[in-house]
């Protein structure tokens, strides 16, 4: 069954609707508002949430439930259906050689990302390094070298160069026994000219097959002009939600897949270079509706 582990209230009322082989425009309303009002706590976007609602609020009312399906299970699947067409499958990470470039601002987690991420590939069997080109953020450099060791990944960076582009260029030449090359990009505290400009020339620098947005789960409404801004200078084509372990419910994600036209790749779910999980819809959506 989709959505088995639905938050409380949603589920109460879900629950109200058991032995009825038929919904009513009330039943239908008060479902709906339900889901508006978690999506708008788990920081969705409301514009977005609007359109979902209406989604669902017209399927619901419109489509007959299949023979032998209750009215709970057949609103169930539409909401699910209509929350996946947003949030889309996990984005596809091949097993196989490539670059991959991490987007972000300053203490999105990124570099925490990035080592994790590390040790993910290494985990199926891949040789992974991390390429550490934030010489702006006082400390990544040595953080991100304890994390590589702690993953046991290789790692290129260099405390002494001030020049980001230059260091990614080297750290491609000096990684080229790895397959997977996961390069740190500096973030700043908002999206000033000089970041999206350094961060196009890295690009342009170490050419990377996939670009991911790391995103704090607790970013809420700024997810939708950071995710134009990166989308508009390198592409985004998936993001990294971190800091899930906390109460933060990751809805600015939901903005940014959206805005970018992407999907989502990487769960952060801790400290450690270990807690990383492949985004899976399911227990996401369930847990934006909690
Ligand atoms: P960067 O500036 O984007 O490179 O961000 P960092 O990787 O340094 O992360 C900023 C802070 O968030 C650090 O204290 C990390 O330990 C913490 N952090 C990153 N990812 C997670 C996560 O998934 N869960 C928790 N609890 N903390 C995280």
């Amino acid at each position: 069954m989709v959505l088995d582990n639905l938050g409380s209230s949603l589920r109460g009322t879900m629950d109200k609707l058991r032995g009825k082989s038929r919904l009513d425009e009330e039943d239908v309303q008060e479902i709906v508002k339900e889901i508006q009002r978690s999506l708008l706590q788990a920081d969705v976007e409301v514009d977005l949430v609007m359109d979902l609602s209406s989604n669902i609020e017209e399927r619901a009312l419109n489509e007959e439930p299949p023979g032998g399906t209750s009215a709970r299970d057949h609103i169930l699947k539409i909401v699910y259906e209509e929350m996946v067409e947003v949030v889309g499958d996990s984005t596809e990470i091949p097993l196989e050689p490539q670059t991959i470039m991490l987007a972000g601002l300053q203490g999105s987690g990124k570099t925490t990302t990035a080592a994790k991420m590390a040790w993910w590939f290494s985990t199926k069997g891949l040789r992974p390094a991390v390429i550490q080109t934030d010489t702006f953020r006082p400390g990544a450099y040595e953080q991100a070298k304890q994390m590589c060791e702690n993953a046991e990944v290789q790692f290129y960076g260099d405390p002494d160069a001030e020049d980001p582009v230059q260091i990614a260029r080297d750290g491609m030449e000096a990684t080229e026994d790895a397959d997977i090359r996961i390069v740190d990009t500096a973030g700043r505290h908002a999206l000033e000219a000089d970041l999206i400009e350094e961060i196009e020339e890295i690009e342009r620098a170490v050419a990377p097959d996939r670009n991911l947005l790391v995103l704090d789960a607790a970013i809420g409404q700024g997810a939708k002009a950071q995710a134009r801004e990166f989308d508009s200078a390198v592409g985004v084509d998936g993001v990294a939600i971190t800091k899930l372990d906390g109460t933060a419910k990751g809805g600015g994600a939901l903005t940014a897949v959206n805005e970018t036209d992407s999907s989502i790749a990487f769960l952060g779910t801790g400290e450690t270079v270990q807690d990383i999980e492949r985004f899976e819809p399911n227990g996401f959506i369930s847990r934006l509706l909690g």
